[in-house]
């Protein structure tokens, strides 16, 4: 696991401090829970514009220079987003709309890991760079597979939200 913590002011500081401490914690939950495991992971912590900045530079290995506004329709929430990258996952915290709230950090962590942990899980990483490249204008889906793209986006979305609810447990650890 590699923690990432650039282009981030002192204000953010005491929630990129609490992403750092829960990180290992919050894994071994998700793996334990998700029965999977994120696999070769990086952990980002930044702000809004950095948030898209930080996952359209982990996309141009795979698919060139892009736009940001291609990927955002896509994926993420306020508070965090996890794409592929060249060698595994990123999950990127977002510490301006998490700041001064710790069950949120807490649960976003929880929720993001898991999509990591199903980003590894056999076909999926095919399927969501099929997804990107689609969205980014490089090569077309089918509407069958389109179809099929968003539904395992749905699924996966449901058990990452069900994930946020070991929240208590997480920070109990922190404790
Ligand atoms: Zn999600």
């Amino acid at each position: 696991m590699r923690f990432i913590t650039h282009r981030i002011g002192r204000q953010y500081q005491a929630t990129a401090d609490r992403v750092h401490a829960g990180v290992d914690a919050a894994i071994a939950i998700v793996e334990k829970s998700a029965r999977g495991r994120v696999g070769s992971l990086e952990v980002a912590v930044t702000n809004t514009a950095g948030m898209w900045e930080t996952v359209v530079a982990a996309h141009e290995p795979l698919f060139g220079r892009r736009k940001s506004k291609e990927w955002r329709r896509n994926e993420g929430s306020p508070f965090g987003t996890t794409t592929v990258t060249s060698v595994g996952v990123l999950v990127v915290i977002n510490a301006q709309t998490c700041r001064g709230r710790t069950v949120e950090i807490d649960k976003t962590l929880l929720h993001e890991i898991t999509h990591a942990v199903q980003f590894n899980r056999p076909g999926a990483r095919d399927l969501l760079m099929r997804s990107l490249s689609n969205n980014y204008g490089l090569t077309a889906m089918t509407t069958a597979e389109a179809a099929a793209a968003n539904r395992q986006v749905d699924t996966d979305e449901r058990e990452a939200e069900r994930m946020e609810r070991h929240h208590r447990q997480l920070a109990k650890s922190l404790a």
